[in-house]
């Protein structure tokens, strides 16, 4: 008979750990949860699916504009942000809910506390103290609080799904996946954005021709990025601020939006009393089989140095359940050609390498481009276009890389991101019938590599 209370104890109820306790009860283990906030993580509730929510609210601004070309005529529609709010409130409570009766009817033992280890077996949740055999870390991660003269007065994500109102003027610090996204989400709503940026352009990793692309088509619906330019201070007055930049412009503003980056949730989980090793920004080292240097407590999510993204999480979590309670150790989570998406307007959807990825491998590489007016517009009127690239192995004739920024394209670029996993070559991109008339029938008729 085992000492254990349980065979698996997560820490953490967000997507990774979720998906890892609901898979290792399917196999029979015996497992509990640790949960002291949401239920579901950032994804589901300061993350990605509100900030899905409120990037559609923001997609109907235009919409209501682009629809008098199509013959329809309104009165000037009005937006009431609280009731957004309210419905997205809704909509994620349930989600919370749905979150912990699938644990529940998983055979998960749930607990709504703070877990924290007191050695490498132990740990203290809530008033209770628990025995596991093996540990698993899943607690996320959490947004990096800005650190000059006047940061407090900055939200972060968190804090932008809860705010009162919708701001006039709001600034965003960080060019990052969360300031470009909420800089289309606010000015789609209706209020004026600055975007600065500490960088030569948004998007640092991004391929070079996508970052140039979107950041031309936010500038030219209004929204004003600031690159190489950052925050030195902020000066709060009574609720208004005012921004000092590094380029010593004052902005003054509603609202200051700190989106520069994530940075993992170690804190009071008591490592110090097991000795994890951790690297100097507190992510947790693990081994390839999500083993930490603990050997019975493992690690998966943002709270590694994996790609902060909710599918990887997933994936983690599932294969390591997989191979810790069913005999399967060689399952693995395939890190190439992971397909993701920016939320912008127009949003962005990419699988593979950039063209500077490709060339710093070495690989001849041959470039497929094209920009056109989506056929929308034609009616609408909206001076807004689609980019596609295609990035080809010139030795191989297998398509590396695949780079849009137009309408839909993260939903087209799911698909595409299944054919670069079964390693499709462009001679298979070009004997494929387009769907006609799509955005995405470009994909598998560009005949001729750009010259540049
Ligand atoms: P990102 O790492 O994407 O971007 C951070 C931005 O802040 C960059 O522009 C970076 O500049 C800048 N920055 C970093 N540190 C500083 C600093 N000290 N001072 C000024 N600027 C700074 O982080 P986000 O916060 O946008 O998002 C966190 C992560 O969450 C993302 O990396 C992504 O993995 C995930 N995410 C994914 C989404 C999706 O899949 N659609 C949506 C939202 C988040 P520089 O480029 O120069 O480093």
């Amino acid at each position: 008979m085992s000492n254990y209370d349980f065979d698996y104890f997560v820490i953490g109820a967000g997507s990774g750990g979720v998906r890892s306790a609901r898979i290792a009860s399917g196999h029979g283990a015996k497992v509990g949860i640790a949960e002291g906030r949401h239920f579901g993580g950032t994804c589901v509730n300061i993350g990605c699916v509100p900030k899905k929510l409120l990037a559609y609210a923001s997609d109907y601004g235009p919409a209501f504009e682009d629809a008098k070309g199509f013959g329809w005529t309104s009165e000037k529609p009005t937006f009431d942000w609280a009731t957004l709010i309210a419905n997205k409130d809704k909509e994620i409570n349930r989600l919370n809910g749905i979150y912990q009766t699938m644990l529940r009817n998983a055979g998960v033992s749930v607990f709504e506390d703070y877990a924290k280890f007191i050695d490498a077996h132990t740990l203290q949740v809530g008033d209770k103290t628990i025995i596991a055999d093996k540990i698993l870390i899943a607690v996320g991660g959490q947004p990096r609080a800005p650190k000059y003269e006047g940061g407090e007065n900055a939200i972060v994500s968190d804090d932008a799904f809860y705010l009162d109102k919708l701001p006039e003027h709001v600034v965003i610090q960080g060019g990052g996946y969360i300031g470009v996204e909420f800089a289309h989400i606010f000015h789609g709503l209706g209020a004026k954005v600055t975007l600065l940026h500490r960088g030569d352009q948004i998007l640092r990793g991004f391929d070079s021709d996508i970052r140039h692309f979107l950041a031309s088509e936010m500038e030219k619906q209004g929204i004003n990025i600031k690159l190489e330019t950052d925050i030195d201070k902020i000066a709060n007055n009574n609720g208004k601020f005012t921004v000092f930049s590094t380029k010593n412009d004052e902005i003054s503003c509603n609202l200051v939006f700190s989106a520069i980056g994530r940075v993992p949730n170690t804190h009071n989980l008591g490592l110090e009393n097991v000795k994890i090793d951790q690297k100097d920004n507190h992510e947790i080292i693990v081994n390839g089989h999500y083993q930490t240097s603990i050997d019975n407590i493992f690690a998966v999510g943002d709270v590694t140095d994996s790609l902060d993204l909710t599918p990887v999480a997933l994936a983690e979590g599932h294969v390591l359940a997989d191979r810790l309670f069913n005999k399967q150790p060689d399952r693995q989570v395939g890190y190439d050609n992971i397909p993701t998406a920016v939320f912008s307007s127009p949003p962005i959807g990419t699988v593979g390498l950039a063209e500077h990825e490709a060339i710093d491998k070495g690989i001849e590489i041959e470039i497929y481009k094209s920009t056109f007016k989506p056929i929308r517009h034609t009616l609408s009127g909206r001076d807004e276009k689609t980019f596609m690239k295609l990035i080809v192995d010139k030795k191989t004739d297998k398509v590396i890389g695949v780079h849009m920024c137009g309408a839909d394209s993260p939903e087209i670029l799911q698909g595409i991101g299944i054919a670069l996993k079964a390693g499709a070559t462009k001679f298979d991109f070009d004997r494929t019938i387009g769907i006609h008339p799509t955005a995405a029938e470009e994909f598998v008729t560009m005949r001729t590599p750009s010259s540049d």
